[in-house]
């Protein structure tokens, strides 16, 4: 099964209390290819760089088998860059700058070949932009939607429009909260789902995620990492580890959807033990197995 993503591509400044790292590889469309590449060799990657991306980071992707027919280089234009700051908590940071460069003209076009891409996995991007990736393709049988603050305080009624086209949609709690204006998390995901939303995701960070569907909700714990080194690209690699999942398997029951919120802990929980995507790079598929093990016995227990 093949799963298309399509999403930001950005060279990253972060700054943690641990240290700084300059100008490495980030941005959501990387960071769902790259942790989706362990679960199906069949990623297809829709983004924009500048001449300035480095063939470096282009062979990284390829050496995941991650089809770049999709990414379109703009010769004379720069990379989009990204430079943020994470407080001590690690759960709030600050965009220190934004530069969009090539990003601020970026208008997906699909190709041909990835028109039936069954999957597709729509990183945090302008939503009108999402929509009109949708606009392009042909039925398919499952998409994800992620967003960020900065869509909720400039896009938000573009935003709402796009739920109804996402068959599950993913947020974080201050997102939800900011999102609905409502404190308590099953409020704000009522609300939420009433916008239109079907299925919900809300991620609490070091706190775990709940999952909305019908009428049920699925508590997940997060895997407890005395060692978080970098969280950028956490919200990216849950998003790519529940898609993923779903493609793995092509199977939409709930009690999947309830392993895929799962996979997607695991994949974030790797993501942040390491700076930019370093945590993704030398991964195996059996390493993610006992990672999901390893949750499941997190909250095990007999009556
Ligand atoms: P996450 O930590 O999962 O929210 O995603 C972090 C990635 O999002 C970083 O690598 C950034 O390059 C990228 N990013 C930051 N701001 C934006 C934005 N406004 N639109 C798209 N991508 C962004």
């Amino acid at each position: 099964m093949s799963l298309l993503v399509v999403g930001s591509v950005a060279i990253d400044d972060i700054e943690t209390p641990f240290g700084k790292a300059v100008n490495v590889l980030g941005g959501s469309a990387v960071y769902i290819a790259v942790a989706a590449s362990y679960f199906t060799p069949n990623v297809r990657l829709v983004g924009i760089v500048g001449g300035d991306y480095p063939q470096e980071a282009i062979n990284f992707l390829k050496e995941r088998h991650i089809d770049l027919e999709g990414l379109e280089i703009v010769k004379d234009g720069k990379t989009f860059h990204w430079t943020g700051r994470y407080h001590h908590d690690l759960n709030n940071r600050d965009t220190l700058a934004l530069n969009l460069n090539v990003f601020e003209k970026f208008n997906p076009k699909i190709p041909e070949s990835y028109k039936k891409s069954k999957y597709i996995c729509l990183g945090n991007i302008d939503p009108v932009l999402q929509r009109r990736v949708l606009e392009q393709v042909e039925k398919p049988k499952l998409v994800v939607g992620d967003t960020m603050n900065f869509w909720i305080d400039t896009k938000r009624d573009e935003l709402i429009k796009t739920f109804p086209m996402f068959d599950a949609f993913i947020l974080n709690d201050s997102e939800a909260r900011l999102l609905t204006n409502e404190p308590n998390l099953l409020r704000a995901a009522r609300k939420i789902r009433a916008m239109g939303a079907k299925t919900l995701i809300i991620k609490k960070g070091e706190h775990g995620a709940l999952l909305f569907h019908e009428d049920q909700v699925f508590s997940a714990p997060a895997y407890p990492l005395e060692d978080i080194f970098d969280p950028t690209g956490a919200g990216d690699t849950f998003a790519a580890g529940f898609t993923a999942w779903l493609v793995k398997t092509d199977d939409l029951s709930y009690e999947n959807f309830k392993r895929a919120v799962i996979y997607g802990s695991a994949m974030a929980s790797f993501c942040v033990e390491k700076v930019s995507v370093d945590g993704l790079r030398d991964l195996t598929y059996l390493k993610i197995q006992d990672r999901f093990r390893a949750f499941k016995e997190l909250s095990r227990f007999e009556e």
